[in-house]
């Protein structure tokens, strides 16, 4: 089932046992546009058959929220044009240049070039895959691009995230909503979790500039203002204590200028700025 967020915006929410994003749908007056293709083509069926008994003006669009396997994979799926940053675009090519048979599905993950996860969604959710292809995205944009979708703006930016290098968002201004994508995310490099220290504070900032009062994540479906506030303000407060590879250091600078002890989300993000450390300094 589709969640309605207003009469133009509708989302199916994530699925995490199946390592299924949240997927989004703006309609405008003329043409509908889609965030994020979905795992696997079975993924972008489902979404699509939810969408047909809609009746809203016909899909035009798929932008594709960043180049992790789980939200393009569903891409070939749809009759659209499919738009990327450059930087997922690049990224993508690598999964173009792939093999989608038992075989080299499993040699990826002995490789390390993909999870075992990812080749288990593949097999499930893709039975017919040995001639498999993924296409080449149709419009690759630099930073910014605004897309009409009839009385329905789009505005797409690409920004660095605490997720990933090549995150972009996509705001609807005149519903005051924003899709994240997993931008506001950690990551995990070398198996440690890690939020890219570096790049809170400007992706914050880039997201804030956006009159914005709901916020669609790829693996939350959704969060008002209030409560993507209070999330910003427990990764600021912790980062802000997070100066060196010492998780003992980071505690006792929270403690001492916080006047208490963190909670548990606070604890999380500090350990994952610790962690952000401990890779910078490898
Ligand atoms: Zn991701």
């Amino acid at each position: 089932m589709l969640n309605k967020l207003s009469d133009t915006i509708y989302y199916l929410s994530n699925q995490d046992d199946r390592e299924r994003p949240t997927l989004g749908l703006i309609c405008g007056d003329r043409s509908s546009l889609i965030i994020d293709s979905g795992n696997s083509p079975q993924h972008a069926q489902d979404f699509l058959l939810e969408i047909e008994n809609l009746n809203v003006p016909p899909v035009k669009y798929v932008v594709i929220t960043h180049a992790h396997w789980d939200h393009f994979l569903g891409m070939n799926e749809f009759d659209a044009t499919v738009i990327v940053n450059s930087q997922t675009n690049e990224m993508i090519k690598e999964w173009q240049s792939l093999s989608y048979d038992d075989c080299s599905l499993q040699k990826y993950v002995t490789t390390n070039q993909m999870s075992a996860m990812c080749m288990k969604i593949i097999q499930t959710d893709m039975p017919n895959r040995d001639s498999f292809k993924l296409k080449s995205p149709d419009v690759i944009f630099e930073n910014t691009l605004t897309i009409d979708l009839g009385n329905k703006i789009c505005i797409l930016e690409s920004i660095k995230s605490t997720h990933t290098d090549d995150s972009t968002i996509i705001y609807i201004p005149d519903e005051k909503v924003v899709f994240l994508g997993d931008c506001a995310y950690g990551t995990t490099t070398n198996s440690l979790f890690h939020y890219k220290q570096s790049l809170l504070l400007p992706m914050i900032k880039d997201i804030q500039k956006y009159d914005a009062k709901m916020f669609l994540l790829g693996h939350e479906s959704i969060c008002d203002l209030n409560e993507m506030n209070i999330y910003w303000e427990e990764l600021t407060t912790a980062s802000q204590v997070v100066k060196s590879t010492s998780l003992e250091n980071a505690i006792e600078s929270f403690k001492a200028e916080n006047k208490r002890e963190p909670n548990d989300n606070e604890l999380f993000f500090i350990k994952a700025f610790v962690n952000d450390h401990i890779i910078q300094s490898q």
